[in-house]
């Protein structure tokens, strides 16, 4: 998420929670680094949870955890939500398959789009621009299937559990 919108969601929690007296922009700015990788739209329906629910100033945390159980019940929403755009090296998938033999592949988030915010909107995939996977070593398998609209959602499901099974951590070079 960018700065502007995550200072505009801050600032909802100052109302909320401290009578609009502003957190210091050196607390914004922890904040900021820790939650970084929630997408805007999403900060923003944890930040009203929050509002509604809680009687405290939330700590990065209790935003984590906000975003952890929001993925859970959007899971399938996020998928249609976010707006597809073009990508030369994932055609909007979002994911690519990188491999160092050819034979054993495993799937990285594209690091050259925000696609797999709706497609793989899960951390725990490594995220890899072209630049990472030639430097380390690997090449892009095969090109994304050509039109993102053809794989059914179950198929982008099936993917995200084979790489979580498939995964290790001699797998992530950084
Ligand atoms: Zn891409």
């Amino acid at each position: 998420m960018d700065t502007n919108t995550f200072s505009q969601q801050m600032k909802r929690l100052d109302d909320r929670f401290k009578g609009g007296k502003k957190t210091p922009d050196s607390t914004i700015r922890l904040y900021y680094d820790v939650l970084v990788n929630i997408p805007g739209y999403a900060f923003a329906e944890v930040v009203k949870r929050i509002i509604i629910s809680e009687r405290n100033y939330p700590t990065p945390e209790d935003l984590l955890q906000g975003w952890r159980i929001y993925q859970i019940e959007h899971a399938e929403k996020m998928i249609s939500e976010v707006p597809e755009t073009d990508c030369e090296y994932c055609n909007g998938f979002g994911g690519l398959d990188v491999t160092k033999d050819g034979y054993y592949k495993f799937l990285v988030r594209c690091g050259e789009c925000d696609n797999w915010e709706r497609t793989i909107p899960n951390k725990r995939i490594p995220r890899w621009t072209v630049k990472q996977i030639e430097d380390a070593g690997y090449w892009i398998h095969k090109p994304a299937p050509p039109k993102k609209r053809d794989i059914q959602r179950g198929a982008i499901k099936d993917m995200i559990e084979d790489a979580f099974e498939n995964i290790s951590d001699e797998d992530i070079p950084f």
